[in-house]
Order: C-alpha cells, then sequence, then structure tokens
C-alpha cells in the first residue's frame, strides 16, 4: 500500500507518505486500523502477502516500521509494546559472559532491567560516562556486544559525540552502536547516518506526540540483525498493539512542526531560567554554556524541548516548584503536546540508587521540563509564579 515517493523526498513529506498509501480496493487515505489477531491463507503454506499471525506481523504495524525506517534512514524498523521491551529485545540477544558498555545516565527504567533482570543472567554491564569516548574506549572488552548510549541523555541531557562512539564500536570487531534517540528524534538527530548500528525509541514520546499510548521501535540498516531481532519480537511477543501503532502514525506525520515549536519553546524557557536569580543552573543543549554544545551544533539540527535545571534551595524548592505550576503538568513521561514538569530523582529515577546518582551529577533538587506546545509567554508566566512559591519554599526572599 506504500506511495511511490520520490527517491528525494523530505523528512516533512516522508513523515506524512512513507509506509503508506490510499488503500488500492476502496481509496481510504489513511491506514486503516487492522484489528485482526489471524489471517486467511490460501493453502496451508501459501499466506496472502505474508501475513499469518498479528504477533509475528499486522499491516497496521508494517505501516509504521516502514515510516519509521524512512524517518530514521534505515532499512528496516520494528515496533514493541513499549520503550523497554525494544531494549529487551536487544538483550535477548545476549548469553551469559557477554557485556555491555552503557552510559551512566540512562533512563532509569532501562538501568533497572539491565542490573535487575539482565545481570541476573549472567550479562556484565560496565556504566561510564560516555560523554568522554576514551571512557567508552577503555570499558570494551572482547565480549563486549554493545555500546548502549542516550543522547540527550535523560534527565542530565549530556551528549555522547555519536561518530566517534560507532568508531570505537566498529573498531572492536564484536560490538554494535545502539543509540536510545528518543530525546531527539529522528526530525532533529539521524544516529545511523554517523554511524550506529541501531536506533532505539520509546514511541510514548515525541514520536506518539501526544501522552496517550505507550510503544517502542528498533531501526536499522543490517539485514542479519533485523532477521535476528524479528525472531524475538515473534518469540517472546513484546509487539506494539495496531491501535497503537495508527495512533503513532498519526503522530509522525506532524512530528516536524510538532519538535520546531518544542525547541522554540524550550529555548524561551531555558534562557528565562538561566538569567533569574532562584535558578543555579541550567542544563539545555541550546544554551552556550553547554557542557557538549559543540557535539550538540555537529549532530542536532535543534536543541530539543527538553531541559532541567537546579534550584539554589535545593530538594525543598524543587518540590514546590514542581508542585506550583499550574500549566506544567507534574507527571512522568514526555514529549507530548502538553508541558509536564518532574523531579527525577524521586519520580523517574527512583529505581537508580541515590549514591549512583549523586556520582553522575544527577543532583536531588534536579527538576526536568518537558515543554509543550503551549503559547510560549504562558508557560514563563507559569515557571515564574512556581519560582516564586519555590523562594518561600526555601526560605529565600522572593523574587522581584
Ligand atoms: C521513556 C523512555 C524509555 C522507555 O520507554 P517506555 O515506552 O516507557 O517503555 C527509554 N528511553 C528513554 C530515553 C525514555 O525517555
Amino acid at each position: 500500500m506504500s506511495h511511490s515517493l520520490p527517491k528525494d523526498a523530505r523528512f516533512e513529506t516522508r513523515a506524512i507518505h512513507a509506509g503508506q498509501g490510499p488503500d488500492p480496493r476502496n481509496g481510504a487515505v489513511m491506514t486503516p486500523v487492522y484489528l485482526t489477531s489471524t489471517y486467511a491463507q490460501d493453502a496451508p503454506t501459501v499466506t496472502r502477502d505474508g501475513y499469518e499471525y498479528s504477533r509475528t506481523s499486522n499491516p497496521t504495524r508494517t505501516a509504521l516500521e516502514e515510516n519509521l525506517a524512512s524517518l530514521e534512514n534505515g532499512n528496516w524498523g520494528l515496533c514493541f509494546a513499549s520503550g523497554l521491551a525494544s531494549t529487551n529485545a536487544l538483550m535477548d540477544r545476549l548469553v551469559p559472559g557477554d557485556h555491555v558498555v552503557a552510559g551512566n545516565d540512562l533512563y532509569g527504567g532501562t538501568y533497572r532491567m539491565f542490573t535487575k533482570v539482565f545481570e541476573r543472567y549472567g550479562i556484565e554491564f560496565s556504566f561510564v560516562d560516555t560523554t568522554d569516548p576514551d571512557k567508552i574506549k577503555e570499558a570494551m572488552r572482547p565480549t563486549t556486544k554493545y555500546v548502549y548510549i542516550e543522547t540527550p541523555s535523560n534527565p542530565l541531557l549530556n551528549l555522547t559525540d555519536i561518530a566517534k562512539a560507532a568508531e570505537i564500536a566498529k573498531n572492536s570487531g564484536t560490538a554494535q552502536l545502539v543509540v536510545d534517540n528518543t530525546f531527539a528524534t529522528p526530525y532533529l538527530q539521524r544516529p545511523l547516518e554517523l554511524g550506529a548500528d541501531i536506533v532505539l525509541h520509546s514511541l510514548s514520546k515525541y514520536l506518539g506526540g501526544h501522552s496517550d499510548l505507550i510503544g517502542g521501535a528498533l531501526v536499522g540498516r543490517d539485514e542479519k540483525t533485523r532477521e535476528e531481532l524479528a525472531f524475538y519480537q515473534n518469540a517472546v511477543g513484546g509487539c506494539l498493539a495496531p491501535l497503537d501503532a495508527f495512533l503513532v502514525l498519526r503522530g509522525t506525520k506532524t512530528l516536524g512542526v510538532r519538535m520546531d515549536r518544542h525547541c522554540s519553546n524550550a529555548t524561551k524557557v531555558a534562557e528565562f531560567l538561566s538569567e533569574h536569580e532562584l535558578v543555579d543552573r541550567v542544563i539545555y543543549p541550546g544554551l552556550p554554556n553547554h557542557p557538549q554544545l559543540k557535539i550538540a551544533q555537529a549532530q542536532m539540527s535543534q536543541p530539543g524541548g527538553m531541559l532541567s535545571f537546579e534550584l539554589k534551595g535545593g530538594v525543598e524548592a524543587a518540590n514546590a516548584f514542581a508542585s506550583t505550576t499550574k500549566i506544567f503538568t507534574l507527571a512522568e513521561s514526555l514529549g507530548g503536546v502538553e508541558s509536564l514538569v518532574e523531579v527525577p530523582p524521586s519520580m523517574t529515577h527512583a529505581s537508580i540508587p541515590a549514591e549512583i546518582r549523586r556520582a553522575a551529577g544527577l543532583a536531588d533538587g534536579l527538576v526536568r521540563l518537558s515543554v509543550g506546545l503551549e503559547h510560549e509567554d504562558d508557560l514563563v508566566a507559569d515557571v515564574t509564579q512556581a519560582l516564586t512559591a519555590a523562594a518561600k519554599a526555601a526560605g529565600a526572599p522572593a523574587a522581584s
């Protein structure tokens, strides 16, 4: 059902059309939600178009997998029931004694899976500061199967040089580079073009974009890797449901326009915060003081919609801020049209032990914002009134 798109069709055009096209039978412009578990066959060994059971494949999911492959400039995509189910499929390929070099500032759920699930199976992990390529190199072993990075990382927005990490993985002869591209999205950053082997997404965030589903995806180029991962997708069974695939297809159509506004709104809020006297530091890859600004400019087209900051009053101020905002909803997750605020150490990253969090530079009073698509002036006004409440809570004089 795919459109025959011009080869040089640009990102925004592929976002709307890749993997999709009018139904050849009735002209339906939107890909139907194929709510079916099974498919009629013409003979025990003859399927129609390759479909036999929806855990293995489903036409709505296929459309999304082709769409995501196109957006990441890969050859294939595989969709899973959640971002973590995608990570799980990667880990299912490993055997006891295999080793993974991972960032020391990963999404808390990823860290929890590595340490609480796969270490029990004899998989070994080294968590290192991947912003320094030498640290990755030093951690490599003959048994290393993945270099697993998040850039920008969650919640400290540290950036890893993808091209350098790819070179280290390639030179090892054993490891593939996996990049969790959830924060940047393929509109801002395409790791496969920089040498990564596999891109991972939580579709629950910007790609879905409306905080109404949970999903995950892997995208890559190498066919043998696709076959292995498709085997685990089917054999383990963590596949994306057709209705959720439909919702993500609806989300990717507007990804470019949404990301442009997420980025301009986040820039506005980041600049406002960085000039405010109650704010200790703002972490945003678009600010001149970001420690990896050069990498941001080299591998991202814009700085993204996520930012983190520390308040002078520490945890008390952070909790007061996050409990007082009116437009920013206090909630986990990110990447939806609506703005969200959270305090990672007690919410999304609570599964990481405090001493490990602190060693990685995650302060107890860190506040993370997912800047949405509301009017920028309303967002700044909301942040302003919440800062006043934070100042009171911390016993500091109210801000002017
Ligand atoms: C949310 C998130 C995940 C996990 O995805 P789920 O869809 O919640 O399972 C992985 N990586 C990053 C960076 C995330 O933000």
